[in-house]
């Protein structure tokens, strides 16, 4: 265990952001805290390091990367041809939980997106986070914190999990407060789509922007849109409601299996907080079946039900 906690710095600690700071100037990669998930962090002017990501994660190198600024001031500095949607979006929600896809400019290195001519920008809220991106004087590229296609991390000790020894620093920023990935809205196309559902929706933007978006159509953009994703290495199955929960649970029991109901009821913002922990430690325990009972299609709970889809069709 102390082995495993070693490379966890708190991010209170200024000494700790400098040697952040260090790291990534080295080329290096940092796990950062931010209101959604912990992510995987390079310098996003280094070739170098971005590739470490893609080595790290086992990530495939076409899967593209979110580029996190420390201010909406920084937009330009990377995009080229930003829409109106694209002004209007970064305006209202950042900083927080909103990945706009925007037309790239030339700073942004292929590593990035993977061949791409668009880039997918977010500034994270998270002020340890916009501390070390300030200190740093440069963007990140950050994927999740975890190995590719599992669950993603939504504290510094699930990211010391995954990554015990291939991470030197860890910024300990505590519990994530929304616990699932942010909303992607491409706004290169008309009208802007949703590539990924997150605490910001369409309706959401709809009422405060008077902004459409529709539904993702086309090819894959968003590796959040494969349909093996999120999965733990128990079986998840999904229910409608509790009493379902329970009778399953029973059936599981008689069965000689293990299983776990998951259920927050109307709290969906729980649920979303809760969620990748509680399928992390089931995985801990050895539990065979997970058992969620599905939230409302409302609000953040369209993005629990996305996530809950594909840890459910992983098995
Ligand atoms: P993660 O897989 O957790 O790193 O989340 C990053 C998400 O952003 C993935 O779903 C990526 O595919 C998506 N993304 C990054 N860049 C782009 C882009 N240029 N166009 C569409 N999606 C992107
Ligand atoms: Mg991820």
């Amino acid at each position: 265990m102390s082995l495993r906690k070693k490379n966890i710095l708190s991010g209170d600690d200024p000494m700790a952001i400098d040697e952040a700071v260090r790291t990534l100037k080295e080329d290096s990669l940092v796990a950062i805290p931010t209101e959604t998930v912990y992510g995987l962090a390079a310098r996003a002017s280094s070739p170098n390091a971005i590739k470490k990501i893609f080595t790290i994660k086992g990530r495939p190198t076409e899967h593209p990367l979110i580029l996190h600024i420390a201010k909406i001031q920084d937009l330009p500095l990377w995009s080229s041809e930003l829409s109106n949607d694209a002004h209007v979006l970064a305006e209202k929600y950042w900083p927080g939980p909103l990945t706009l896809v925007v037309r790239r400019n030339n700073k942004v290195c292929d590593e990035i997106t993977g061949g791409r001519d668009t880039v997918a920008i977010r500034c994270p809220s998270h002020p340890i986070t916009t501390e070390l991106l300030i200190r740093l004087g440069d963007a990140i590229v950050a994927p999740s914190a975890n190995r590719f296609g599992k669950v993603s991390p939504t504290s510094a000790l699930h990211v010391a999990e995954d990554f015990a020894d291939e991470i030197n620093v860890i910024l300990d920023g505590g519990e994530c407060s929304i616990g699932v990935e942010s909303t992607i809205v491409d706004c290169t196309t008309n009208p802007p789509q949703i590539l990924r559902a997150g605490a910001i929706t369409a309706e959401k933007i709809q009422i405060e922007c008077g902004i459409t978006v529709a539904s993702a159509s086309g090819e894959s953009r968003a590796s959040g849109m494969l349909e093996k994703h999120y999965a733990p290495n128990c079986a998840v199955e999904l229910v409608s409601d509790r009493k379902d929960a329970e009778t399953r649970l029973s059936q599981l029991n008689r069965d000689g299996r293990s299983g776990e109901i998951i259920d927050f009821g109307a709290d969906l913002e729980m649920y979303a907080h809760e969620l990748y922990s509680r399928l992390r430690d089931a995985d801990k325990r050895l539990v065979d079946v997970v058992i969620a009972v599905k939230p409302s299609m409302s609000g953040i709970g369209i993005a629990i039900n996305e996530r809950l889809k594909k840890a459910s069709n992983a098995a």
